[in-house]
């Protein structure tokens, strides 16, 4: 199922033919219209006549958060506040949020590229779509909201959180899409079986989960708690919200929006271009009106492939994020993505997908700790068992990242549950 199938299996060159001419015009957009680029593009002396191939894009310089942080809130807005029809925000845990604007075509290109996505995973007008995102200045409820909107679905605009009122209506109201956080779908499919709901209760078929990232085994999880299908999107608020990219029926990559966002890998330190492999995710976003991005360093680390897919589109696919370059833990010399650890936890049977990673200092050495649930309540009397479900995992986490961890098993519910993004990493070292 396409949302605009011309544009979803077009050809590469002709894919490439227009991403040329909307970097160019993106580049002398961003030069008349916001000062920041202006300054940029004049130190860097480029302006979009000398973007003659995509490559040329290496001469362009990124934008980063802190740029964001620098402008605050309205200076990397390029239209006047009059033209501005809406205003979104980071939950900015950190100091000031990261602010986006939005015109009233980049609120209809958002609803498009997103319908996009939704209709690839499956959604059509048939579907009641509860949407158990928090609403506000979050872009991932109202993201989903217009698109799903767009395509003819009915909107159950739930909000996140009231757990016990969200199965009751999913069941009265025949819900089959659910919309919410990786976390916050395990914890409703917890809660439903401890209130006595069985999968008949449930018209459930697809959950479009997101703004958090969902592991190969996490997906799984969730898909056999519900029995459905799980499809990942991406986004983040700088770039528009989610829709930048989405899972087709595949499930093999999120397919990218390339028409609107050019992406690029790069090695996040010596920020050179990657052919292949692994990288950093960098974004143009070129048609936005409110706020155009030249090079966005994403932080994100994904990898790219450009074959075509068994669903026909020609779109590029990103793989799941495997970890954010600024959320790579060093520990004892050795790179550690939180997600590496969550890969193993949820490979290993008896174990809740719950866990919290602990980091302290001792003796001026970093030391991590991961509190694990373990599922069945049995084991805590059957001491042995549970000594060696844990010699297990520490095993199995040493023999896949290399360094000893100090695994220490919980009961089951004990770690704390979360309604929207999870926080699963204390950081207590001294810095
Ligand atoms: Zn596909």
């Amino acid at each position: 199922m396409f949302w605009e199938k011309d544009i979803e299996t077009c050809s590469r060159g002709r894919l490439e033919e227009m991403q040329l001419e909307r970097l160019k015009k993106a580049v002398d957009y961003c030069y008349e219209n916001v000062g920041f680029y202006k300054n940029k593009l004049d130190d860097a002396g480029i302006k979009g006549e000398h973007i003659k191939h995509l490559d040329d894009i290496e001469k362009i310089p990124f934008t980063t958060k802190e740029d964001f942080r620098d402008n605050y809130p309205y200076g990397l807005l390029a239209r006047p506040m009059r033209d501005i029809v809406r205003i979104h925000a980071t939950s900015g845990t950190t100091g000031k949020p990261t602010v986006a604007g939005y015109t009233k075509n980049d609120i209809d290109m958002w609803a498009t590229v997103m319908a996009r996505i939704v209709v690839m995973s499956g959604a059509s007008n048939e579907d009641v779509a509860q949407i158990a995102f928090g609403y506000g200045l979050f872009t991932g409820a109202l993201g989903l909201h217009y698109a799903l909107e767009k395509i003819g679905a009915g909107i159950l605009p739930m909000s996140s959180g009231n757990t016990e009122k969200q199965l009751m209506l999913m069941k009265d109201f025949g819900s089959t899409i659910l919309v919410a956080t990786p976390s916050y779908a395990l914890y409703m499919g917890e809660s439903a079986r401890e209130l006595g709901y069985t999968p008949e209760d449930f018209k459930l078929r697809i959950g479009l989960l997101g703004s958090e990232p969902c592991s190969e085994e996490a997906r799984k999880k969730i898909e056999q708690l519900w029995g459905i299908d799980v499809y990942d999107n991406y986004g983040m608020c700088e770039l528009i919200g989610p829709g930048v990219s989405g899972e087709c029926l595949h499930k093999n990559g999120m397919h990218i929006n390339e028409d609107h966002f050019l992406p690029e890998l790069i090695n996040p330190e010596t920020k050179k271009r990657l052919k292949s492999g692994k990288g950093e995710l960098v974004i143009t976003a070129m048609t936005k009106e409110a706020l155009p991005l030249l090079r966005y360093r994403t932080k994100d680390i994904t990898e790219l492939n450009y074959n075509e897919c068994e669903c026909g589109r020609t779109l590029a696919r990103m793989s799941k994020i495997t970890g954010r370059s600024d959320d790579m833990l060093k520990i004892k010399g050795v790179n550690v993505f939180p997600s590496q650890i969550e890969s193993v936890l949820l490979s290993i049977p008896n174990i809740a997908p719950h866990y919290q990673i602990v980091l302290t200092t001792e003796n001026y050495y970093d030391k991590i700790e991961i509190k694990v649930e373990f599922s069945d309540a049995g084991l805590l009397e059957r001491y042995s068992d549970l000594e060696k479900l844990q010699e297990l995992i520490s095993y199995k986490l040493k023999s896949s990242i290399g360094i000893d961890i100090k695994v220490s098993l919980v009961a089951p519910k004990s770690l704390e549950r979360f309604m929207g993004k999870a926080k699963r990493i204390e950081d207590l070292r001294k810095k």
